[in-house]
């Protein structure tokens, strides 16, 4: 689809050229102009390569098909993106090359990371909000994450749900996203809490924040982190079940 000449996406086909080709404009420039003024001395060094993704974002679109997530995403006045959109039926449409940040994230942290689209790629899965997902979209999403994996030499912790990075305002991917499946294929990791204790003085909030999760609204951490680990349970209470997930989690994120 996305190679026609005619079609529904003419006319964003070539405003994504003509964008792209104003990136390489400033990529090109040298010596850079900005610079001039506290950095007058120019020497082009030899050794460099393009900036790569270091996470991967998962999201659910939130809407009733593939086709409206698609239009969505080449309107101008929506000013939404992802790099990839997958459909019920598993085609994956690319929408975007990986080197370049698309505008899925939005206001999110995690670590001391806030710039999320300037770090990773973002991948949105037709679904409702409310419904499962299918077997095709699930498959095809593993191929894709073994391809981005290797290419950018992705860690497996950094495979991740919007929900995960932006607490108490996004609620994406929802409770059915099979995150167990993922981590045994290397994506995001996954607990075991055989013969797990709870130390006396274990504290669940800084924890959280050593997985990765912002703090700043603690109840809003804990929903996040049980959409992720305990999907059945939708309150924000840290039951001793959720603590041994979260002591087991820890030591994988250290
Ligand atoms: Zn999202």
């Amino acid at each position: 689809m996305f190679g026609c000449v005619t079609g529904p996406y003419k006319a964003s086909n070539k405003s994504y050229k003509k964008q792209v080709k104003a990136f390489a404009k400033i990529l090109a420039e040298y010596p850079i102009k900005d610079s001039v003024s506290n950095a007058p001395y120019f020497a082009g060094t030899t050794n460099f390569n393009l900036r790569k993704p270091n996470f991967v974002i998962l999201h659910h679109t939130a809407q009733n098909s593939c086709e409206q997530t698609l239009t969505t995403f080449t309107m101008a006045r929506t000013q939404v993106s992802a790099h990839y959109v997958i459909c019920k039926d598993g085609t994956v449409h690319h929408m975007l090359n990986d080197y370049f940040r698309a505008w899925q994230a939005g206001v999110s942290k995690w670590g001391n990371a806030t710039d999320i689209n300037s770090l990773s790629v973002g991948i949105e899965i037709d679904n409702n909000g409310f419904e499962p997902f299918t077997d095709e979209q699930i498959n095809s999403l593993m191929q894709l994450l073994d391809r981005l994996k290797r290419a950018y030499n992705i860690p497996t912790a950094n495979f991740i749900g919007h929900a995960d990075i932006a607490p108490g305002r996004k609620v994406d991917p929802n409770k059915y996203f099979p995150w167990q499946k993922l981590a045994d294929s290397g994506f995001g990791y996954w607990y075991d809490t055989t013969n797990i204790m709870i130390p006396d003085s274990f504290n669940v909030i800084q924890a959280l924040r050593i997985i990765g999760y912002d703090i700043k609204r603690p109840e809003a951490a804990i929903q996040s982190f049980k959409l992720h680990f305990d999907q059945a349970d939708s309150t924000n209470v840290m039951t001793d079940a959720d603590k041994k997930i979260l002591v087991d989690l820890v030591k994988k994120y250290q």
